[in-house]
């Protein structure tokens, strides 16, 4: 495909960063303490940090780069509880059933959470709670989904329903799946509108943002956690580690942990209302029933599509720009009448997934963690962070469903994923014969 799917205005960044710039301002100056320093100012971190300081915390926000410069101003900006039978099944077998159903009801909790918090703190995101269609990839899929409603309906509250491939279009306009499932409390909201709304509101509550401040180093010594940076050190009472798949050699134990992958979005040049009409005619989230998946909705004035999935090339402009093609491409599969609609943004971000492929909060060498949202980090990053915070100052509500499950490594893995091509051409295997 030629290079005229591009916009003259096409721009290599974030689409989400038009309406909400990265803000640009000097750091300031070092505190010399804190009673909680916190690494990574994406959604994990701003969000401990607000309920730390509203419950009267002094707290050091450290950001390596923008604030937000990581996966939280990067994403789809797709809210929803991202709630997994096989994984809760899992855990049923091993640990009871009160422990899986405690991991579905956790993420309806989170989306419960992120929705008071906008509410509460005023922040205007474009919050529109309209649902999530998954297409069935495959016509057996169907039966599997209505199975997995009625499983997941007998251990917590949770909306849900089959769409039969007749009834389709009332949901998207393509033809590409067979039918699939409408999720009622899942929706969108702006990534970066959300995103400078939990900076304004941690910045009002007291909270020291240090940006361009890289941290090198976090190490627990008996009463005090000591944190190095490029500009000095500050001595803490604790410290968090919210650095998800920008994770690096200073956090070792927790890069050992957490899988890096590069997640790639497209941006489209303005479309008719009538053509978002038929292609988007709920303005639901959709995704893919698939391991290897799309992930795509309107953006939130309902003008452009926005566009993600896995990205395949990296080292250059080209290969970005191959990137975007491919993306490209995936969309017209989806619908046919986008050949001619061309692409004005093309941004990419990494996401952490993790080896039991659960997000993991808690204490490891006396640093606290909250991390590997395996890709569905907007909600559940939001809530961790409030539950760590809460930990953190020793609360019994922190507790959590999650406590105490092991954050695994695996031997030979120090945060390369070495064996990331094995593993993508296995699932791109199984997607292709259904498995
Ligand atoms: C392209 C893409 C699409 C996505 N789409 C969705 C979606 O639609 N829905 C959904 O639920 N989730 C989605 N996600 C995942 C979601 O965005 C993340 O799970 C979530 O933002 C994680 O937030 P975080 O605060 O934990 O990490 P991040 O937002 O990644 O923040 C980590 C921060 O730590 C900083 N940092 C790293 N090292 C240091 C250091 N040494 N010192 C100081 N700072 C440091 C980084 O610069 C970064 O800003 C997507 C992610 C990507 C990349």
């Amino acid at each position: 495909m030629a290079d005229d799917i591009f916009t003259p205005d096409f721009e290599f960044k974030p689409y989400w960063w038009d309406a909400a710039p990265r803000p640009t301002d000097d750091p300031g100056p070092m505190p010399k303490d804190a009673d909680v320093a916190i690494v990574g100012s994406g959604y994990t971190g701003l969000s401990a940090a607000l309920t730390l300081a509203k419950a009267g915390c002094k707290v050091v926000v450290f950001e390596a780069d923008v604030p937000g410069y990581g996966a939280s101003s990067r994403n789809g900006g797709m809210v929803g509880p991202a709630l997994s039978l096989s994984s809760a099944k899992k855990l049923m077998e091993t640990h009871g059933r009160e422990r899986g159903a405690g991991i579905l009801q956790e993420g309806l909790n989170a989306v419960e959470y992120l929705v008071d918090l906008v509410v509460r703190e005023k922040i205007d995101c474009k919050l529109q709670m309209a649902g999530r269609f998954k297409g069935a990839a495959r016509p057996g899929q169907l039966d599997g989904m209505a199975r997995e409603i009625e499983d997941i309906q007998k251990l917590v509250d949770w909306k849900a329903h089959v769409v039969p491939k007749s009834q389709q279009h009332d949901h998207i306009g393509s033809d590409r799946y067979h039918g699939g499932m409408v999720i009622h409390r899942d929706g969108g909201l702006h990534p970066g509108l959300y995103h400078l709304g939990l900076l304004e509101a941690v910045r009002r509550a007291g909270v020291t943002v240090l940006p361009k401040t890289p941290v090198t180093g976090v190490v627990r010594e008996r009463q005090r956690v000591a944190v190095t940076t490029t500009r000095g050190e500050v001595s803490a009472g604790h410290a968090l580690v919210a650095t998800n798949g920008y994770t690096g050699p200073f956090a070792a134990e927790f890069r050992r942990r957490v899988i890096p992958i590069r997640s790639a979005i497209i941006a489209t040049e303005p479309i008719p209302k009538q053509q978002m009409d038929r292609l988007m005619p709920k303005r639901h989230m959709l995704v893919e029933n698939k391991h290897i998946h799309c992930y795509y909705r309107p953006s939130p004035d309902h003008t452009r599509i926005v566009f993600g999935g896995r990205a395949l090339h990296q080292g250059s402009a080209d290969a970005e720009r191959e990137n975007a093609r491919d993306l490209h491409q995936r969309m017209v599969e989806i619908f046919p009448e986008t050949v001619t609609t061309k692409v004005s943004r093309y941004w990419s971000g990494y996401v952490a997934f993790t080896f039991d492929e659960r997000p993991h909060l808690g204490l490891m060498d006396g640093i606290h963690y909250a991390m590997g949202y395996c890709g569905s980090g907007v909600t559940r990053s939001t809530y961790f962070g409030h539950r760590i915070a809460q930990q953190i100052m020793g609360m019994p509500e922190g507790k959590t469903a999650y406590d105490g499950l092991p954050f695994e490594t695996r031997p030979l893995y120090y945060g390369k994923p070495w064996f990331l091509p094995p593993v993508l051409a296995w699932y791109r295997f199984a997607d292709k014969v259904g498995l």
